[in-house]
């Protein structure tokens, strides 16, 4: 009887963290949880006024009590607090630093994860940045001046990140992991990492639903090469899209023995600054929009690595009706199958540098944090899905300060 009770309390505490919960969560999702909830106590429940007041009402006085302690940690004293007001600043006792800043912000300590341009910001000077060599490279091709930036502080350890050449992770203290954009899964010239043991972690979650869920690498590679060899024994020239930071050299990398290749120049420069820094891919010529080179398109047929863009994008409509290319795009956000038609390509491929549903699951697990906060994407989705794990999680994004006592 007493387990019964305990059971369904634990069930009515779920249901009230999903109905009566302030986060938005999609009724999607809270239909699908609550079916994995135990519809027979829900029965009982309905018909047991006398049990259902006095179970609500401490449900309800046990979540304001979890709520005003969230995050709290005890183990040697070190305090580190988490804010997140406009972006994510970590405190400690001895210095404050500023996670993925979108603009110059108020720290010792300026952390730049990678050189993708929603991460990167042009630093006032009284912040040390803290960057990986790589990430510098990068970011000065895109135009931003990161010089200065050191690789190692006391107290706070660079992790990779396996997202893109020169992705870095953070750990602060022995004790709190920032993930940045992380990616477990090995693929071409970037190995997957595998994060680290920590007491709080701070990970994204791009693609924290279930639905996203990747094809493997190699097969992906081996659809794609059959798609190639069809286009090119019909004399049609294909172009294959991605992000020109990351994904296009991940494709120049996978793609290596076809040829000719020709690359958009935003992504020669890109394919250019990862040779100088050691990256083995073939170097190819740029063929842009407007180039001299231009007319070497005319000799058929021919690979284009160009940009992620519309198929509509004047750029592509050129290329489609100058020498009729098909139109490959890559991305995680392929798994869902309008994303071609709504994009207006011709094919589109889950090939992602994120973490998919499950790789985001099992970071999560390998870290086993006491206490976890997802940014971006389907963070108030992950984070649902989290606690159903036994995890104390929850979304970063509106919590303006919460206090994390560790120890280091
Ligand atoms: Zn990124």
């Amino acid at each position: 009887m007493i387990a019964d009770e305990s059971r369904l309390q634990t069930t009515i505490k779920s249901f009230a963290m999903f109905w009566l919960g302030k986060r938005p969560t999609s009724l999607r999702v809270k239909l699908r949880l609550l079916l994995r909830l135990a519809p027979s106590e829900f029965l009982r429940l309905e018909n047991s006024a006398e049990a259902r007041i006095p179970l609500y009402e401490q449900v309800c006085k046990e979540m304001k009590e979890s709520k005003a302690q969230s995050g709290i940690i005890t183990r040697h004293g070190k305090r580190i607090t988490v804010s997140h007001r406009g972006g994510i600043v970590v405190r400690t006792a001895s210095y404050t630093l500023a996670l993925d800043p979108k603009r110059a912000t108020k720290s010792d300590f300026s952390f730049v994860s990678h050189a993708h341009i929603d991460h990167v910001h042009s630093p006032d000077g009284n912040s040390q940045l803290v960057a990986s060599e790589e990430t510098v490279a990068l970011a000065k091709v895109r135009g931003y001046n990161l010089t200065g930036a050191v690789e190692q502080v006391p107290g706070i350890d660079l992790v990779d990140a396996g997202h893109i050449l020169g992705s870095r992770a953070i750990l602060v203290e022995d004790s709190l992991f920032y993930t940045g954009d992380f990616s477990i899964r090995s693929r071409g010239f970037l190995k997957g990492s595998q994060g680290v043991k920590c007491d709080t972690l701070i990970m994204e979650t791009t693609y924290g639903s279930p639905r996203y869920v990747f094809t493997d690498t190699e097969k992906i590679v081996s659809q794609v090469s059959r798609l190639i060899a069809d286009c090119f024994h019909k004399c049609r020239p294909v172009v294959l899209t991605g992000y020109p930071l990351g994904k296009a050299q991940l494709i120049t990398h996978l793609f290596k023995n076809w040829e000719p290749v020709f690359l958009h120049e935003s992504v020669f420069n890109m394919n250019e600054a990862h040779i100088e820094l050691g990256v083995e891919i073939p170097r190819h010529l740029h063929c842009g929009a407007g180039s001299k080179q231009q007319a070497l398109l005319k000799r058929r047929p021919w690979i284009m690595i160009a940009p992620a863009a519309s198929g509509r994008s004047q750029f592509i409509k050129n290329l489609r009706e100058n020498y009729g290319a098909i139109v490959i795009a890559f991305t995680g956000w392929a798994v869902d199958r309008r994303y071609s038609y709504v994009m207006g390509v011709d094919y589109a491929f889950d090939l992602s540098d994120h973490c998919d549903f499950n790789e985001l699951v099992q970071l999560a697990k390998y870290c086993n944090p006491s206490k976890i906060y997802t940014v971006h994407g389907f963070a108030a989705e992950f984070a649902d899905h989290l606690k159903f794990l036994g995890f104390d999680a929850e979304p970063l994004e509106g919590i303006e300060q919460s206090t994390l006592t560790s120890y280091a």
